[in-house]
């Protein structure tokens, strides 16, 4: 495969590759002098780190996973002694009641008892939020199909799991070729996951293999269509068209994306001319899975990683359920397939769980309807995985009611023919939006309300962020969502905090100061927030004078509590947006903060202390926002710690995101103001959802219990988001809490309402349809390692705080030990020597260490509190695309690039070099190489650097002329610099925010940044990729 001859030949050179690479090895240090642990060719020996001159048993001895029992699992609690295993009852609570506690070493999966962030609110405090103001009478107050009071503790039982009905993927599997063989090292051929690029571009063949083009009703398999609770769908055929490219008829619109930079268009798969036949659809599920379970042993396999993206695997679905399905790009299962029981899942220990990426931007199909069709008896938006009984009646997919067709959905608005309610949009798009009528709404939807709390203490004016903030806003105020009714208002603070009066009619601004912070009033509260269209002058005067107003200051205070007090109770009457700006710890009046970090301990502390908030003041505040429908934005520029763990919750439990900027300074620190002014820009002109909620339904039998996310819990299934951006991941736990043996598929739905920035109430609603199976070989098929790794990221977070980091990264170790001794005893048949794991878990290893060295969980070196924290922070919200290159960045060679299987976007060839392993090794000194960290580009220039590259690209003569601080390309008129600016390019536009890129070498301040993320190598104090291997085979072995 040609691939692979390209890893093989990079392989060739083995662990003595280092002689050309960029560092020197003294001769003395000989792996095998040092007792380590011999690795075949191809995995790296060695790391370059100083940390080989330590003596041996400092970093060759992995004494973190070889702590005594108990065993720490992320799905079980730690030791009941340690840790409260739940949070206080509370009315809000979604969780399960006490459990026992647990004795046994290995517990089977169990609903985590670990709070979650949003759950220990005390009964007073959440009294309050009781009864919403704004809210959704069908939303809210429903019974829902999973709603489960108790959460009955599942069983503990391990079941033997194999005497149940076949499910698709073994009636699928049992009469297909063989799987491949064992031990075949060929890299499966990727499936591309859909850019931006992809979504526009024409189908192609593959496109619709993927997708799905059957034109024809699908054939029941047998025994597959008849069950008594079968939801698949009918003999009715579904033939609806995507509803892009077809001339929209009234009232139907396709929902224009004016804030988005990147606007993607939905991809709903349409009907192509190439159709599969069945039976080739059949085919490439089987293949699918048997690729899937293929056996690998990872102490052999070298070259795990695809040369590309990493695509999502397809649910084992027939393919006219498939092809209607969600985007993963939306929403994803950390397993494609579901299994039928608890024990089942158990028995895997696999985390089951659902990532959301709800309100990405996207352009999808907007239904205009008096009537929103939903289950009279769990409230589910009629989608495309119901069954129409016949013309008059459609079963439920969640709850299995069968409701009546009301009359005017029988008329089709796409095809204007009547008699077709399957034709519908609401039945042929899995994600879809609607126009809410009145009674989705509790008042009238609030206009769009912005507030800007700016700290203007001397610290803040020193950075100089007040420049770039206000020349951001007076360049993106026209753009800002909103319409004619748009309020805006600023609030600065020091030791006092000074208000703006900008009613119309003033002849400038006003400022009013007040200085009592013990009892915060509002000076004029009619004339702070104003309307932007009637004001907007006096606001623009506002923003140019205001950088200049505090230039002098010495006030060196900062009363952020007191100010977001003041911010509240002018916004509670309306609800909005609430954007603060801290440069410092906050140090008067209420939630002012003592610093707790001690930067000596950082890399020698045998666990990181600090990381759950100092005072409760601003998670309690922050419940009264959301109450209020307001959420808190926080961006924190500061060189000092500033206790992130503490202020970042104010925006956590408001549904607000946090934003930060270590080391910021508008002249010392030019790569980093470009990316604060990038990101303003980018969080100015974004859409946004207000005083939302959404709701996630499963088919009965499932239960949701832990969310992670910013967002508080309502009630058990109700996700209150005074505010929702198109950046915001959500993940969500779940448990089998009855057997779902009669079910061939279940699904899950999300269903977010919201007020758009132009007063329209509308609720987005997407839907997944996944298969039930009942042997271990299927569920360890469907495993989306992304996914799971996602998901456990988020739990490991949680668990950090509640327990320990090291808990945590125990945790997370044994995870992957415990589903891969699962897969050896319940899945393989014939035992092999070797750390044995199926294709589709490979990366699950290489993964779990990517974490354990991530800036939130790693430990010996020194990491920054608040560094640490926001890298937390970030594993909690952002959607796993944004994610994984965090986990684990992607490193390409660039100096050799060439067009050989571009990419064509608009006319642009994007070159698409392959992706390497991070280790070292990879790297030599006549190179250049390019990782991608999701935040951060580092191109990373060799000392004998190819001169042409030097010249052509970086428009240098030699290495030494490369600068030490360099952040932008020259745009040269050569081919090497359109590639590489072209690549650089697309890669930046394949996130929401701003990466800066940093052009280094040996001698540059950020390659430590660079080498840090060398996951394969040993570090002083963490494991090399194949050490780690054998650790995880000694355990799985045991
Ligand atoms: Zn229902």
């Amino acid at each position: 495969m040609m691939s692979n001859s390209g890893i093989n030949s990079q392989n060739g050179t083995g662990g003595s590759s280092h002689v050309n690479g960029p560092f020197q090895i003294p001769a003395t240090l000989n792996p095998q002098a040092q007792g380590c642990v011999a690795a075949p060719p191809g995995f790296p020996t060695m790391s370059p780190s100083k940390a080989s001159l330590l003596p041996d048993q400092d970093y060759y001895t992995p004494r973190p996973y070889q702590s005594a029992p108990p065993r720490v699992s992320l799905y079980h609690s730690p030791s009941s002694s340690s840790v409260p295993s739940r949070p206080p009852e509370g009315p809000l609570q979604p969780f399960s009641p006490a459990k026992p506690a647990v004795h046994n070493h290995r517990v089977p999966l169990s609903p985590p008892l670990q709070s979650s962030p949003i759950v220990p609110v005390s009964n007073s405090l959440s009294q309050h939020h009781q009864q919403p103001r704004t809210g959704d009478p069908y939303m809210d107050n429903q019974v829902t199909p999973s709603s489960n009071p108790g959460f009955s503790q599942p069983s503990m039982a391990y079941s033997s799991g194999n005497v149940t009905p076949p499910s698709f993927c073994n009636a699928l599997q049992s009469s297909g070729p063989p799987p491949a063989p064992a031990g075949n090292i060929l890299m499966p051929v990727p499936r591309r996951i859909p850019t931006a690029h992809d979504i526009t571009r024409a189908p192609t063949s593959s496109d619709q293999h993927e997708m799905g083009t059957m034109t024809g009703p699908y054939p029941p398999q047998p025994g597959q269509m008849n069950k008594k609770a079968s939801t698949a769908y009918p003999s009715l055929v579904p033939g609806y068209q995507s509803m892009l490219g077809t001339p929209q008829t009234l009232p139907m619109h396709p929902l224009t994306q004016p804030y988005s930079s990147l606007p993607q268009q939905y991809c709903q798969p349409s009907v192509g001319p190439a159709q599969l036949s069945p039976t080739m659809s059949t085919l490439s599920l089987q293949s699918q899975t048997s690729e899937a379970l293929r056996v690998m042993n990872l102490l052999q396999e070298r070259t795990l990683l695809p040369p590309g993206p990493i695509p999502a695997p397809t649910p084992c679905l027939p393919q006219d359920l498939q092809k209607l399905n969600c985007s993963p790009e939306v929403f994803r299962s950390t397993l494609t397939s579901i299994p039928q029981t608890q024990s089942l899942l158990n028995k895997a220990k696999l985390p089951l769980g659902l990532l959301l990426h709800p309100f990405k931007d996207l352009s999808l199909p907007v239904v205009t309807s008096s009537t929103i069709v939903r289950c009279r008896s769990c409230r589910t938006y009629i989608n495309p995985f119901v069954s129409f009984l016949d013309q008059r009646r459609w079963k439920c997919n969640l709850c299995y009611r069968v409701n009546d067709v009301p009359e005017e959905f029988m008329y089709n608005p796409v095809s204007k023919s009547y008699g077709e309610p399957h034709k519908r949009p609401e039945v042929q798009n899995a994600t879809i939006e609607f126009i809410a009528p009145s009674e989705y709404m509790l008042r009238p939807p609030q206009p769009a309300v912005y507030l800007f709390l700016l700290d203007v203490s001397h610290n803040a004016v020193e950075t100089g962020y007040l420049d770039v903030v206000c020349q951001s806003l007076l360049e993106n105020l026209n753009s800002l969502p909103g319409d004619t009714r748009t309020k805006i208002g600023f609030v600065t603070f020091d030791s006092m905090i000074h208000f703006y009066n900008l009613q119309d009619g003033l002849s400038q601004p006003q400022m009013l100061i007040v200085s009592d912070l013990e009892d915060i009033f509002l000076p004029t509260p009619d004339s702070l927030l104003v309307n932007l269209s009637e004001c907007k002058e006096l606001v623009r005067d506002l923003l140019k004078s205001l950088p200049q107003m505090f230039t002098k200051t010495m006030e060196t205070h900062s009363a952020l509590g007191p100010a977001l007090q003041a911010a509240f109770k002018l916004m509670s009457p309306t609800g909005g947006r609430v954007t603060v700006f801290q440069t410092q710890l906050p140090n008067l009046g209420v939630g002012a903060l003592k610093s707790r970090e001690d930067p000596n301990q950082r890399a020698s502390a045998k666990d990181v202390q600090h990381l759950s908030p100092a005072t409760d003041f601003y998670k309690k505040l922050a419940l009264d926002c959301s109450g209020q429908q307001v959420a808190v934005d926080l961006f924190l520029l500061s060189a000092q710690y500033c206790d992130l763990a503490t202020l970042g919750c104010i925006s956590r439990y408001s549904a607000g995101s946090v934003y930060f900027y270590p080391s910021y300074h508008s002249q010392h620190n030019p790569a980093q103001t470009e990316r604060f002014q990038k990101d303003l820009k980018r969080y100015l002109t974004r859409k946004i959802g207000f005083e939302a909620v959404m709701r996630i339904r499963c088919t009965k039998g499932l239960s949701i219990h832990t969310f992670h996310g910013n967002f508080f819990v309502r009630s058990t299934d109700l996700l209150s988001l005074p505010n929702v951006n198109p950046d915001a991941g959500f993940a969500v736990q779940m448990s089998i809490e009855e057997n779902l043996m009669d079910m061939q598929v279940v699904s899950f739905q999300a269903a977010l309402l919201y007020t758009s920035s132009k007063g329209e109430r509308r609720i987005r609603v997407h839907t997944m349809c996944l298969p039930v199976v009942n042997s271990m070989s299927d569920i360890f098929a469907g495993a989306d390692v992304q996914a799971i790794i996602g998901l456990l990221a988020s739990m490991a977070v949680d668990r950090s705080v509640t327990a320990s980091l090291s808990d945590a990264r125990d945790a997370m170790t044994n995870a992957a030990i415990d589903s891969l001794m699962s897969y050896r005893t319940s899945v393989l048949t014939m035992q092999q020597p070797g750390l044995l794991a199926p294709a589709c878990l490979c990366l699950f290893p290489l993964y779990i260490l990517a974490l354990l060295k991530q800036k939130a969980f790693r430990t010996g070196t020194s990491t920054r509190l608040d560094d640490r924290v926001f890298a937390m922070c970030q594993l909690k919200y952002q959607p796993l695309a944004y994610l994984m290159p965090m986990i684990h960045p992607s490193l390409y060679r660039l100096d050799d690039l060439t067009d050989e299987g571009a990419l064509n976007v608009s006319d642009c060839t994007i070159p698409q070099p392959r992706m390497l392993q991070l280790t070292v090794e990879k790297l030599s000194r006549d190179g250049a190489f390019l990782m991608d960290t999701g935040s951060d580009l580092y191109l990373w220039v060799g000392r004998n650097c190819n001169p042409s590259f030097l010249s052509q690209v970086l428009g240098v003569q030699n290495y030494v002329n490369v600068p030490l601080n360099m952040n932008l390309l020259p745009e040269l008129d050569t081919a090497e610099s359109t590639r590489t600016r072209a690549f650089i390019g697309w890669l930046k536009e394949q996130r929401p925010f701003y990466p800066v890129l940093h052009i280094i070498r040996d001698e540059s301040p950020h390659k430590t940044s660079f080498m840090q993320n060398m996951i394969e190598d040993r570090t002083e104090s963490a494991l090399s990729y194949y050490e780690f291997l054998l650790h995880v085979q000694q355990q799985v072995s045991k």
